[in-house]
């Protein structure tokens, strides 16, 4: 095992650095230059910082980045519309739909609608479908993400292990129980109707905390040397702070650090690691659809 706190930002740089090269050999050897679309309806604010992210990282690594910023009046028809065009516009490999998405558009409609070799988000139920049934798929970025720390990163020998997921959303929790059950952890899934989450934790040799509630999880319920993945982001007021918020985690980042083995901080731990498995799904959807052979990234 490496650091107690998991530096998520240098791990993702360190994957982009390795991406970088592999996307500037996929256009030397095969004249292929994988294309993301990211599509913006609306001016909510978290998502065009998430957005703006993306597309930098996209550029970075050398692929090409092609945004679509609609106004938040857009109709689902004519989203629907612009999705049927990049479906099959040969220079995108992965299209992205930032959510949440305005009220006149049901998320469902246009995430379905989406080729699911192009859904580098993994959130298409093809991909969901494949990945419960132990299938090749896309896998959402941020579960790929969570899980490329444990297995990668910190070497954890995850089979027999016991994980908590706490959470059980489309996009994080169920996707990531399903990766750690097919690592061989003995995985529970936690939701809010879950009876007892403290006596949940402190069974668990690995937590993931997806809930979306600012250090919910504490120190005291975590089992000593248990390796707790944080995948919350919540913005808490702050006077002092120059925003006048600070963004915190689901789990109580002092008292966790003094039980856990390892931990990621946030920000600097799943946020980065997302965003570079979006790049990453990327790159692999271009080699799938074009039949060039994927580089290790
Ligand atoms: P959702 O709101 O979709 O899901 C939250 C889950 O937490 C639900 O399953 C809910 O249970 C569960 N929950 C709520 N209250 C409790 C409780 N008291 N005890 C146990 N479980 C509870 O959130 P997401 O999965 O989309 O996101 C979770 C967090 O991760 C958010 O902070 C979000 O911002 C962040 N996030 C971070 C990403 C990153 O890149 N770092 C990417 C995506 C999300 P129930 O189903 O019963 O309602």
């Amino acid at each position: 095992m490496t650091e107690k706190r998991i530096d998520g930002k240098a791990v993702a740089q360190e994957l982009r650095r390795a991406m970088a090269a592999a996307v500037t050999d996929l256009k030397a050897k095969h004249g292929l230059v994988p294309g993301l679309a990211v599509v913006l309806v609306g001016d909510h604010a978290p998502s065009e910082i998430y957005v703006r992210n993306k597309q930098k990282s996209a550029k970075e690594v050398g692929l090409n980045s092609y945004e679509y910023n609609l106004p938040a009046s857009t109709s689902q028809k004519d989203l629907l519309k612009l999705i049927a065009d990049l479906n099959v516009d040969k220079d995108v490999h992965g299209i992205l739909v930032q959510l949440p998405l305005p009220n006149q558009i049901d998320p469902m409609a246009v995430l379905s609608a989406i080729d699911p070799a192009k859904d580098v988000d993994g959130f298409h139920v093809t991909n969901a479908g494949r990945l419960a049934v132990g299938l090749p798929a896309m896998i959402p970025c941020t579960p790929k993400g969570c899980l490329y720390l444990l297995k990668d990163h910190l070497k954890l020998p995850l089979a027999g292990m016991r994980a908590l997921v706490i959470g059980r959303s489309n996009i994080v929790g169920k996707p990531m129980a399903a990766l750690l059950l097919a690592e061989g952890c003995t995985v529970t899934v936690a939701h809010s109707k879950t009876k007892d989450l403290p006596a949940e934790c402190a069974q668990a040799d690995i937590i993931v905390a997806a809930v979306g509630r600012a250090e919910f999880v504490k120190g005291e319920w975590i089992k000593p040397g248990a390796v707790v993945i944080d995948v919350g982001i919540n913005r808490v007021d702050d006077a002092a702070a120059a925003k006048g918020y600070r963004v915190v985690g689901d789990v109580d980042f002092n008292s966790a650090y003094e039980k856990a083995s390892a931990i990621t901080p946030v920000p600097g731990g799943v946020g980065p690691m997302t965003i570079a498995c979006l790049l990453s799904n990327t790159i692999k959807a271009a080699c799938v659809i074009t039949g060039v052979p994927r580089p290790a990234v």
